[in-house]
């Protein structure tokens, strides 16, 4: 089916939503990447790649729940083992089975994770890894890349929202702060370095040797312009971090569908701690840290002293055990190669119909995920990929104008492709952008 024709059935139901939103939650929403304009829209339903909004219209969707969902929505086995677990309860004080079912299945996917914990999202999994790596060193800074988006930990989100008008020098990015009263002891302990530049990263973490926990990085950060981390950068950190007994931290809280293993399975080297969330929980909110077994022991409560103390009310709730464990069973090699073709192929049709449109545009990404830039080449790194207010409005434009066709985006005009998508969602999706980018003419 195509959405072109799609009729609105109750056209104000979200606006009137929204109005009632507004009154109940700043800004109308828990989630600020559910805004647009003139309101957000609400779901009603979803199968497959398909999403339906509460005025009926149906959409193909690639935004996939910010990057968390890989096979769609209810995805049938996910949907009968999940109701099965309900069925017998969704939480208990106990551990359960499953959980160690899930974290035996995770371990088996890739020969570093010795060891594995389950939170409950992203921002969890990160603050957790930086916390381990604190205990296990002893020291109290980390470093990562200018931009990179690691979620809400005050230390993850330093940098985040860096702009001109604050970034200061190449050779030196500063510690932005996100928010209004980050700690200056946190900004202190926040060591910012550019993506893609080994020999400047090298230079700042020298100066901060005897002080780093560790280096945090994101193999294909969206926020840096989703760009892959390259071969000499990533080396580069493993073994400065090996010399100066820090750790190496990748986030691969997106990323991890990128690979069997991980994104990192097209490296050379093994990070001591991975974060992972978003699709590992078959729909479900989850995060999980897994690593190096004597780095991840910081957290064990057998040991005399336990460095890192840790827990949660919701780790490793059995219902998001079972989806995860569902989903990832189902997402085996074979699928994993299908799905990063899939994603090859759509980035190569992407890319010929911005050269047919003659646009200043590009397309970024590997493995099962894409961005649009409205730039004629792509970008290097976060300053470069800065889009400015024009380039902003551009953007939007054409998100907008995909939406309005048919399919849903993130709103930096990105996506990620779901093993329920075949050639004909993409071929659907190309021709759509090709009016768009002819109509938009940025
Ligand atoms: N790390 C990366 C790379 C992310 O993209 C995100 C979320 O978008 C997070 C961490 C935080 O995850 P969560 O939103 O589940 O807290």
């Amino acid at each position: 089916k195509n959405n072109n024709d799609n009729k609105k059935v109750s056209p104000d139901r979200s606006a009137e939503l929204y109005r009632k939103a507004l009154t109940l939650m700043p800004g109308g929403c828990s989630r600020n990447t559910v805004l647009r304009s003139p309101n957000p829209l609400y779901a009603e339903s979803a199968k497959s790649c398909y999403v339906t909004d509460i005025e009926g219209v149906t959409r193909v969707d690639f935004a996939n729940n910010m990057a968390a969902l890989i096979h769609g929505h209810a995805h049938p086995k996910i949907v009968a083992n999940v109701t099965e677990q309900l069925n017998k309860g969704s939480a208990f004080t106990l551990a359960t089975e499953v959980e160690i079912d899930y974290a035996e299945h995770l371990c088996s996917r890739n020969a570093g994770f010795g060891k594995i914990r389950f939170v409950n999202s992203g921002t969890e999994a990160v603050m957790s890894c930086l916390k381990a790596a604190r205990a296990y060193t002893g020291r109290p800074k980390i470093a990562k890349v200018e931009g990179a988006y690691h979620g809400l930990y005050d230390h993850a989100e330093v940098s985040q929202t860096a702009s001109p008008a604050n970034w200061g020098d190449e050779s030196n990015p500063n510690s932005v702060p996100v928010a209004f009263g980050t700690p200056e002891a946190t900004l202190k302990d926040v060591v910012v370095i550019p993506f893609n530049d080994a020999e400047r990263a090298i230079t700042i973490l020298d100066k901060h040797k005897d002080e780093l926990a560790c280096v945090l990085v994101d193999l294909l950060p969206h926020r840096v312009g989703l760009i892959p981390a390259s071969q000499e950068f990533v080396v580069a950190l493993r073994e400065w971090t090996t010399n100066h007994n820090a750790l190496l931290v990748f986030d691969e809280v997106i990323t991890f569908r990128n690979g069997y293993g991980g994104a990192q399975d097209n490296y050379p080297v093994t990070p001591d701690l991975t974060a992972m969330g978003k699709m590992i929980g078959g729909g479900f909110p989850v995060g999980a840290l897994a690593g190096r077994s004597d780095v991840m022991d910081v957290m064990n409560p057998l040991n005399d002293k336990v460095l890192f103390p840790h827990s949660g009310t919701f780790s490793a709730n059995p219902v998001t055990m079972v989806a995860g464990l569902t989903a990832m069973t189902l997402f085996d090699r074979e699928a994993v190669a299908k799905l990063n073709a899939l994603g090859e192929q759509l980035r190569s049709q992407i890319s010929e119909v911005i050269a047919i449109a003659d646009v200043p545009a590009c397309v970024t990404g590997d493995g099962s995920m894409f961005r649009i830039h409205m730039k004629a080449n792509p970008p290097k790194n976060y300053r470069a990929s800065f889009a400015d207010a024009k380039e902003s409005r551009i953007r939007t434009a054409l998100v907008d104008y995909l939406f309005d066709n048919g399919f849903m985006m993130i709103n930096t005009c990105s996506g990620t492709l779901s093993t329920e998508m075949t050639g004909k969602e993409i071929n659907q999706f190309t021709q759509v952008l090709l009016d768009g980018l002819r109509k938009i003419k940025p």
